[in-house]
């Protein structure tokens, strides 16, 4: 790492990861490097030694970083990416760390309608673009325009939505591409209205879901034509408990960690749960959790 050590950002080694994840549980990254501004990551990457794996972590809200660590370079966006600019009456240009809450309430107060969905995912920009995070029937890619990102090589490149591939939970973003910035486009709408949907929204949530526990969110796709959650339920698995690893007794879709799970119990509970809905109804569930690193 000595050819980056000019890098105007924080590079760490062994950093853990536990605490900037929601499920609190996990190993440390080889190295974590939190960029000063795009440019300064695409030097970083550029000089980066093409073998080392790079992965981007937002606020680590769909994630298992398994207990060995993640090897290589994860990279963190700080500060400098938590921007929201409107661009005209119905453009945000987002920093990729900004956050769902910022984003849909930069919007209401620019009256920019359609986006108050992102009120109640709790993850980034960067996220949002990977994972194609969606609620209350609409996703990410029903507001991108387009993105930019810094490829794993350092390059820079601006994404159009029709590049990303998009389908459920999924885009085809390349492989160790860093997500900078995203445009968004809503419609005009008046912001009492944007707010009155973003305080449903929220209601609905606080009802539905363990909004306080250290979770990954939803932890499977829902298979074509079921709820992954009715699945999870109908074989038996509501409050099946792993350790510390228990399946939400709120919203059987969400494991959580009740307080000093590792993420292999995390897992494992999750693979039980997989066999068991199998076992129950032959429906192969598929995780959306990203499940990162080595195990230990
Ligand atoms: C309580 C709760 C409720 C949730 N509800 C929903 C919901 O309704 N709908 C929904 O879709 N999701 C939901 N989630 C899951 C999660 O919030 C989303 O998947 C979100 O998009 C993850 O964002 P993040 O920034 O935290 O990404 P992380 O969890 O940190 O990472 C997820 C993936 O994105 C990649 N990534 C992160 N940042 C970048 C970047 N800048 N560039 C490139 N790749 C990047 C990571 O490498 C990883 O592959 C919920 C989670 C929780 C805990």
């Amino acid at each position: 790492m000595s050819n980056l050590l000019q890098a105007r950002g924080k590079l760490t080694p062994n950093a853990p990861l536990a605490p900037l994840v929601w499920f609190k549980s996990g190993g440390a990254a080889e190295w974590l490097f939190e960029p000063a501004d795009a440019d300064d990551l695409a030097a970083f990457l550029a000089a980066l030694d093409p073998a080392t794996p790079v992965m981007g972590l937002g606020l680590g809200s769909n994630m298992i970083v398994r207990d060995g660590g993640v090897p290589g370079v994860v990279i963190r966006l700080g500060k400098a990416f938590a921007a929201v600019e409107q661009l005209d009456g119905t453009t945000l240009r987002c920093g990729g760390g900004s956050s769902g809450i910022l984003v849909s309430s930069k919007a209401r107060d620019w009256g920019i309608g359609g986006i108050e969905f992102l009120r109640s995912i709790p993850g980034t920009v960067g996220g949002f673009v990977r994972m194609n995070g969606g609620a209350y029937g609409r996703e990410t890619c029903d507001i991108l325009v387009e993105c930019e990102v810094v490829l794993r090589s350092g390059e820079r490149r601006v994404l159009a939505n029709a590049d990303l591939g998009y389908t459920y939970r999924h885009s085809n973003l390349p492989e160790g591409a860093i997500v900078v910035s995203a445009t968004f486009r809503g419609v005009p709408k008046p912001s009492e209205e944007i707010q009155a949907e973003m305080d449903r929204i929220a209601a609905a949530r606080e009802e539905s879901q363990p909004l306080r526990s250290k979770t990954g969110g939803s932890t499977f796709k829902n298979p074509e034509g079921h709820k992954a959650w009715a699945l999870v339920d109908a074989a038996g698995c509501r409050g099946l408990r792993r350790g510390d690893a228990q399946v939400s007794e709120k919203h059987c879709n969400f494991l959580l960690n009740l307080g000093e799970a590792t993420s292999a119990d995390i897992e494992a509970l999750g693979e039980d749960v997989r066999a068991r809905v199998k076992a129950r109804s032959g429906v192969e569930l598929e995780w959306e959790i990203q499940r990162v690193g080595v195990a230990k």
